[in-house]
């Protein structure tokens, strides 16, 4: 049993870092299945774009989801409908259909070999059946063509549940790869291992600082799952973070199916012809903080109903939004140039496509029809307000928590000491070697968690990640946090 990603390819094609000044029209900054679907939708237009990717493309929350295909997101349209409005609940669902449409689109155009799979779709309750009626209510309005059951394909608690067949699931990497190759063969440059620190406005221009190089364009999409600068719009306390668990298993049944509870925890279930994948358990990053412990409940939940063996196990965590909608499209009236696709609330596979088309209609002046549904200035309704409220009042008990450093667990393998004025942590590994870090993020400056299964340094406030080392693994930072004796 391996903790890691099912979906990692070894993707031997890697693009060249950014090594010289540019001036274009676009930069999109961020290769994740947003940014990639952008810059696919942008590849062919006369205008000058470049992709910057800290990393490798396809390295991010991306290689780390469940890969479903699905307009069944356990109860997002009654949360809609509490947060905005049943019209919006009704053009999110039609939004979800339209991604899954553009996804089977350019898959079937380019014969993209991504195992996409037809798979039919559950939501289910195990208990407390109050969400799930709601949601089911929500599904008969929008005319959803949907059966009933009261028990799943296979032996899980369920007290009620129904199914669409109209979903599909699909390898995210290998659809995202294909993608990179298909725009490696067109004017659009993608530079991998080009990390972007700072994005300066000067007049109407931006200019994109790398770690290497300057690059002056028109416009800049911001495509990095959680945005990495704190002005305009103060993005970090608009936005929050939610946590999940995976794992996958040999699969040993015939019925292939996805499902949902809506019921909390919330449970997670993909089995299609090669993998059994089951996980869930979100819940907000700031708020439980032993992760470590999080990721043994599932798969000690997993072996109580299956006896299935374990091969896999992940976590990663995703941005959602106050009102359960994604921002898309430019972030406010005095930077139209500047745009942004972020808070899929844990479903990207759909919305990064559905952002890729969007994105790339506001850049090429032509009208899209969800462009108002995921206006980032789009006006907050009471609810959402008090929502995130108490969401602020979480990273901020978090952040205090962390400067107090009250939120050292009972670690195994890691003590924390002051060296010379520098707060440091020291993850010590199976062969006994200290590896140490500066025990402080980089982004605003939080004091950092150890997750012992994932063996990453995480920032609990704005999920910023490391790696024992201190190196980079996952933004808002910008920089590593590598301690570095003087
Ligand atoms: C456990 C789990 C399961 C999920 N399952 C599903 C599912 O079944 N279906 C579904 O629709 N959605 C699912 N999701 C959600 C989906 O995986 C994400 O919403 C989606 O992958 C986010 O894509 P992204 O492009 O925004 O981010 P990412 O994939 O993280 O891409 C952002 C990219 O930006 C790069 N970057 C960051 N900072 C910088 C910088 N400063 N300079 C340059 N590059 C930078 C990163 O390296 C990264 O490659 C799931 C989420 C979770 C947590």
């Amino acid at each position: 049993m391996e903790y890691k990603s099912i979906w990692e390819l070894n993707d031997i094609n890697e693009n060249p870092k950014l090594n010289n000044d540019l001036e274009v029209d676009v930069v999109i900054v961020g290769g994740g299945i947003a940014g990639i679907s952008t810059a696919y939708y942008l590849r062919n237009s006369n205008k000058k774009i470049i992709l910057l990717e800290k990393d490798k493309v396809g390295n991010g929350v991306s290689k780390f989801t469940t890969g479903k295909l699905t307009y069944l997101q356990n109860d997002i349209y009654p949360n809609i409908i509490k947060d905005r409005s049943k019209s919006d609940a009704l053009e999110y669902f039609n939004s979800q259909k339209e991604a899954i449409k553009l996804a089977k689109e350019i898959i079937y155009k380019h014969q993209i070999d991504c195992n996409l799979t037809p798979i039919a779709s559950y939501l289910f309750a195990y208990n407390d059946t109050k969400s799930f009626n709601e949601e089911k209510d929500f599904l008969k309005e929008a005319k959803c063509q949907f059966e009933e059951s009261k028990k799943l394909p296979i032996n899980f608690p369920c007290k009620e549940a129904l199914f669409v067949h109209d979903t599909f699931c699909f390898h995210p990497l290998k659809f995202i790869t294909k993608l990179k190759e298909i725009i490696n063969n067109s004017n659009l440059n993608i530079y991998e291992n080009s990390i972007v620190k700072n994005i300066i406005k000067e007049d109407d221009y931006y200019i994109i600082e790398t770690d290497s190089n300057k690059v002056k364009t028109k416009q800049v999409i911001i495509t990095t799952n959680y945005p990495f600068f704190t002005f305009p719009k103060l993005l970090p306390l608009q936005l929050k973070l939610e946590k999940s668990y995976l794992l996958e298993a040999t699969k040993n049944n015939e019925d292939n199916f996805l499902a949902l509870s809506t019921d909390k925890p919330n449970y997670t279930f993909r089995i299609d012809n090669e993998h059994f994948i089951f996980g869930g358990y979100s819940h907000n990053l700031s708020k439980e903080i032993n992760y470590q412990e999080k990721m043994n409940t599932v798969l000690d939940d997993f072996k109580k109903h299956f006896d299935n063996k374990i091969n896999n196990y992940w976590s990663i965590h995703d941005v959602v939004s106050k009102d359960h909608l994604p921002l898309i499209g430019s972030l406010n009236k005095d930077n139209e140039g500047l745009l942004i696709a972020t808070a899929f609330h844990k479903w990207g596979m759909t919305n990064g496509i559905l952002a890729g088309k969007i994105l790339s209609d506001i850049i090429l002046d032509k009208t899209n029809k969800y462009k108002e549904l995921f206006d980032p200035e789009r006006d907050l309704k009471i609810k959402g307000i008090i929502n995130m409220v108490t969401n602020d009042s979480l990273i901020g008990k978090a952040f205090i928590d962390s400067k107090l450093n009250k939120n050292k667990k009972d670690y195994k393998n890691v003590t924390f000491k002051n060296e010379d004025g520098v707060n440091i942590g020291i993850y010590i590994d199976e062969n006994n070697i200290e590896h140490k870090i500066i025990n402080r993020c980089p982004h605003l400056k939080s004091s950092l968690i150890f997750d012992e299964e994932a063996k990453v340094w995480i920032c609990p406030c704005h999920g910023s990640m490391f790696d024992i080392d201190g190196n980079l693994l996952k933004g808002p930072s910008v920089d590593n946090i590598t301690y570095k004796k003087s």
